[in-house]
């Protein structure tokens, strides 16, 4: 039985390893970078007649590529990411792009190069036909499951001449999400004095400076909790590593913690900066605690449903018959970081978030055809 051609890109997809290291240094450098997948890519699209390039460092780089269309209505750019989170215990091979019962299966087959195989299936059947009703630029940028840097570094160089608007592919089962939050992360520093643990009131404890500040936190928590977002739910704060001290015996100089703060729309660094300080110094420990690092790491969507973006996708999805009732994310995307920047986005791509990163991550072939479908329908209407 012979699949559809975005199937047949997918598996050639997955079976180009593009690892993001999100910071790790034990990944064999094998699997992890974007390039292999990009220089593909950037074959593929040249091979449609489209002037592809490589944009950032050698490896790690983003691949762009300009589909103009004459007379068109408005300029799209449709951003998939390039980067799959690794492979650690994967129960199946991740690189080895298996088909069975519908599905198909690899590291990156959901999250999300099954977006950009039906993008560029979509186009090699449109370009031909000369049907083009918008422009559009096509983005595999780099580094999305970690810090961003293909995102921001495109985004400054589209600065002046900016699409009308985005469409990220993530897996969100074709829906249209117009707001997820964003992420910081912070990571604080508690200093102390060092002496023999035999007589602690000589020193300082470190340990017991942050504990107080968690302790504190644990309160900001809840407060997040009580102001919540029609559509969001509340912020969220987790303390999710701590380390400190060097041996029993000694009173510990140093402790650490890093913490995850899950954003609202509207929330600033420097407002998230404050309440920290404030619940520092509510917890009695300004002094000793410091913020050694505050970085949004995402930043939130809030895409108004009546924006032209999110008709235009709704207009597609109507036309395929599928569900065109905008939905939110529980997870965060490049689409915030864009949209941070002046881009207006919206977040929408084959596959489940519920298969995304795990062990026998898949996607449906049907889903990857209807984005297909999708795409054909957005750019030629
Ligand atoms: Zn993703």
């Amino acid at each position: 039985m012979g699949h559809a051609t975005c199937i047949s890109y997918l598996r050639d997809y997955v079976a180009l390893p593009s690892v993001n290291p999100m910071g790790r240094s034990d990944i064999s450098p094998q699997i992890t970078g974007e390039a292999r997948y990009a220089g593909h890519l950037r074959e593929q699209l040249r091979g449609l007649g489209l002037d592809a390039e490589l944009a950032g460092p050698a490896d790690r780089p983003s691949v762009i590529a300009e589909v103009r269309a004459p007379g068109a209505r408005e300029t799209v750019m449709i951003a998939s990411h390039l980067d799959t989170v690794p492979v650690d215990s994967m129960e199946i091979d991740p690189f080895d792009p298996r088909i069975e019962g519908g599905r198909l299966y690899g590291r990156g087959s959901c999250d999300t190069k099954a977006g950009m195989a039906a993008l560029v299936a979509a186009l090699e059947r449109i370009l031909p036909t000369r049907k083009l009703t918008r422009s559009a630029i096509v983005l595999g940028e780099s580094d999305e499951e970690f810090g961003s840097i293909g995102a921001r570094a495109i985004a400054q160089q589209l600065a002046g001449r900016p699409p009308q608007w985005v469409l990220a592919t993530e897996p969100t089962s074709m829906r249209v999400v117009t707001h997820h939050k964003g992420i910081a992360i912070a990571e604080l520093v508690a200093r102390g004095r060092a002496c023999h643990s035999s007589d602690p009131s000589a020193g300082k404890n470190a340990i017991v400076a942050l504990s107080r500040a968690v302790l504190e936190l644990e309160k900001l928590g809840a407060e997040l909790a009580a102001r919540p977002h029609p559509l969001l739910g509340h912020a969220t704060l987790s303390v999710g590593q701590i380390g400190g001290g060097a041996a029993p015996n000694i009173v510990p100089e140093l402790c650490w913690l890093r913490m995850d703060r899950r954003l609202l729309p509207g929330e600033t660094p420097e407002q998230v900066r404050a309440q920290l300080e404030q619940t520092l110094a509510r917890a009695g420990v300004k002094d000793d605690v410091s913020i050694a690092r505050l970085s949004f790491e995402k930043d939130s969507l809030d895409t108004p449903h009546d924006h032209a973006c999110v008709r235009a996708c709704q207009d597609a999805l109507a036309s395929l018959g599928r569900s065109t009732e905008p939905d939110i994310a529980a997870f965060a995307t490049d689409a915030g970081v864009l949209a941070a920047q002046g881009m207006p986005s919206v977040v929408l791509g084959p596959g489940s978030i519920a298969q995304a990163h795990t062990a026998r991550e898949h996607v449906e072939i049907a889903e990857v055809e209807a984005m297909t479908e999708f795409f054909v329908a957005l750019l030629t209407s």
